[in-house]
């Protein structure tokens, strides 16, 4: 199971915010979205960060509710990993506990094609070892 499987399913939406957007502005999207976390692109949609709800609750935990007023560039993680289509679910799982992210851009030759949750991972992850659950135990049956 890989990331382009998993946007094959689920689509290859991604919702961004600019730099110069407010905090205030961000939540507001996280919360219109129903996600976690935001894209932060530039005027010609190169990826220049990515915000996640984490980066708003401690902004605010430090600076008080003036963080809100904040850019959401002195919030955002700049230097975003990210996974490519033939990226595994075991992968990219991997990779999300040992750095302790929930959000993974999926990238298919320079171009932003999606971003991955820990709860697709999680989702896709629980279906694989189902699966293979299954057919060992139709394998034993019918030995
Ligand atoms: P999350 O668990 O995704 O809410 O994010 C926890 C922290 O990791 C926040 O500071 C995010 O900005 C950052 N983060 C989330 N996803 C990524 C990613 N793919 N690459 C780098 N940092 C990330």
């Amino acid at each position: 199971m890989n990331m382009a499987f998993i946007l094959s399913v689920k689509g290859s939406d991604v919702v961004s915010t600019q730099p110069h957007r407010t905090l205030a502005e961000a939540a507001a999207l996280l919360a219109s979205r129903g996600i976690g976390a935001v894209i932060v692109s530039g005027g010609d949609g190169e990826i220049l960060g990515i915000l996640s709800e984490r980066d708003i609750v401690r902004a605010i935990g430090r600076d008080g509710a003036a963080a809100l007023g904040e850019p959401v560039s002195r919030h955002m993680t700049a230097r975003v990993v990210t996974a490519r289509p033939e990226s595994t679910v075991e992968q990219v799982m991997d990779q999300m506990t040992a750095l302790r992210f929930r959000h993974m851009p999926v990238i298919d030759n320079g171009r932003l094609a999606g971003i991955v949750s820990i709860g697709d991972v999680v989702k896709w992850r629980v279906e694989d070892i189902e699966t293979e659950h299954r057919a060992m135990r139709e394998y034993i049956a019918h030995a």
